[in-house]
């Protein structure tokens, strides 16, 4: 259904990207994540940045601005942002691990340069590969090598550069040991400013989660990634695309599932069709919910209602009969046209899929 309208694709409206943070517990994904919204609270609503439901959005001028000493200003930026998802830290991560890489378009692969390659680091490595999702390393924790001196924000070349002599070797030493490792996994990598082939090398990209250097390298890195080698895929599709994060229930509201929109359109009102655990479940769109603002986080339990919204965004639908609906599963929307059968079999035939994989992984 999705592949046919994949006809009517807009090539000149490029959607945002939606990235996923993975990697070994304790590697940095959490902080990595919050130094990039950081820079929310710092900005407030000037960043433009914004929380929403399982997924954080930053938007093109933020970009522009994190990234404007790496690049001088002089970068042509396409997308309208990025809409990284949320899943570090989520209490139920390990079953989102595999149902978070198959939604998204690109990741973070997060290795603490302290520790190399860890079963985990491996475990998503495979993920990744058998998913074909492109992905960047995050060489995290730079800062803990022995004299570090640190340049808050700073791009990686630029840190690098101004570190004393011993600090410069033991970087180069826990990083040539760690491009081995992947080697034996049978990954070549390589620093993304000295990468000898994009197509065949996986870009470093050193990091400090907690200074910020080169989190400026990995913003502009992943956004050139998908402008440069998935411009066909992240062109904006109007057709619905949709993937359910989280079933929720919520006091006053009734069902809920957390999901996030990747392309097309949803309304108000609309009928929907979801995999169950016992059977597939057709009901009506009550309400499209996105938190409030930055500064009214606060205000606990109230959302923005939208009588449409337009992906990639992470939302919350109100429906009746959610309990049982299957986080993983794609979500699809019933037109006047459309064939209600069909759709069952195919969110079904959809959830088999998922629960095959995450018994796998
Ligand atoms: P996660 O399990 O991968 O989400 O890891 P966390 O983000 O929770 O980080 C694990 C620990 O490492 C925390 O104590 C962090 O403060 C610390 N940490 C994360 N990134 C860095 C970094 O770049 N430098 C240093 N020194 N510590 C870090």
């Amino acid at each position: 259904r999705f592949e046919l309208a994949k006809a009517k694709r807009s090539p000149s409206k490029l959607r945002c990207p939606i990235i996923c943070i993975m990697g070994h517990v304790d590697t940095g994904k959490t902080k990595i994540l919050d130094n990039i919204r950081r820079t929310n609270v710092q900005d407030g609503e000037a960043g433009g940045i914004t929380q929403q439901i399982g997924a954080t959005f930053i938007p093109k001028e933020s970009l522009l601005e994190r990234t404007a000493q790496l690049n001088k200003g002089e970068w042509d930026l396409r997308v309208p942002g990025l809409l990284v998802i949320d899943t570090p830290g989520h209490e139920s991560f390990t079953n989102l691990r595999s149902r978070g890489s198959s939604l998204c378009d690109l990741a973070i692969l997060v290795v603490d340069i302290m520790h190399g390659l860890e079963p985990q680091t491996i475990e998503s490595l495979n993920m990744l590969r058998s998913r074909k999702t492109p992905f960047v390393i995050a060489l995290n924790k730079i800062d803990r090598m022995y004299d570090w001196t640190e340049n808050t924000n700073f791009p990686t070349q630029e840190t690098l550069s101004l570190q004393k002599d011993h600090a410069r070797r033991e970087f180069q030493d826990r990083y040539d040991k760690i491009v081995i490792e992947f080697a034996e996994q049978g990954l070549n990598v390589a620093k993304y400013w000295e990468n000898p082939d994009p197509r065949t090398f996986i870009n470093i990209i050193p990091t400090s989660a907690i200074t910020g250097e080169g989190m400026p390298d990995i913003l502009q890195t992943l956004v050139d990634l998908c402008q440069n080698r998935m411009n066909e895929r992240i062109q904006y599709v109007p057709a619905v695309q949709c993937t359910v994060l989280e079933v929720k229930m919520i006091e006053g509201l009734g069902t809920s599932v957390d999901v996030i929109l990747i392309n097309g359109k949803l309304k108000e009102g609309q009928t929907i069709v979801v995999a169950g655990l016992e059977g597939a479940i057709t009901t009506q769109i009550r309400a499209l919910l996105t938190p409030q603002p930055m500064r009214e986080m606060r205000v606990k339990g109230s959302y923005i209602h939208h009588k449409e919204i337009e992906g990639a965004q992470g939302i919350k639908i109100v429906a009746t009969g959610l309990e049982k609906a299957v986080a993983g599963t794609s979500l699809l929307v019933l037109d006047p046209e459309d064939d209600e059968m069909e759709l069952r079999e195919e969110v079904l035939s959809d959830m088999k899929g998922v629960l095959a994989r995450v018994d796998k992984s």
